[in-house]
């Protein structure tokens, strides 16, 4: 099926903070407050209840599997020992889910919509009219 969206399109716009669907921005309102719906499109970019859990997992994964192998393994070849690895690792716990918030949550919208590229309005309207062609 071809959309008119791609995914490529859709993980590009997921790792520059835009929104899937049209590409534009902003879709935070701040640093902590997603739109509800994008201001140019009006696509739904806070699904619902738990729809935010994606996000958490993000930023979690982020930090457990991007930052803190990075710091032991600076430990285990000796460039940092282990009162900097425990002060750099918990200041990383503290600090990181807050400065990485708003990629962790564009990034769970691109992991969606690469899943689920056919509810994009923009695909799904090229959908329909596939649809229709196909039906004449
Ligand atoms: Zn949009």
């Amino acid at each position: 099926m071809k959309f008119t969206v791609s995914r490529y399109e859709i993980l590009l716009r997921g790792l520059r903070v835009r929104c899937p669907n049209c590409g534009g921005r902003p879709i935070f309102r701040n640093w902590f407050h997603l739109h509800h719906r994008c201001p140019q499109c009006a696509l739904e970019l806070a699904r619902g209840d738990g729809f935010f859990l994606g996000a958490m997992v993000w930023n979690y994964g982020l930090i457990v599997f991007g930052c803190l192998p990075i710091l032991v393994g600076l430990f285990f070849v000796g460039w940092i020992n282990g009162t900097v690895l425990a002060v750099l690792s918990l200041s990383a716990g503290l600090l990181l889910p807050v400065v990485l918030y708003p990629w962790a949550w564009s990034l769970w919208l691109m992991t969606y919509f690469l899943a689920l590229p056919n509810e994009l309005p923009a695909n799904a309207e090229a959908d329909t009219e596939a649809g229709a062609e196909e039906t004449v």
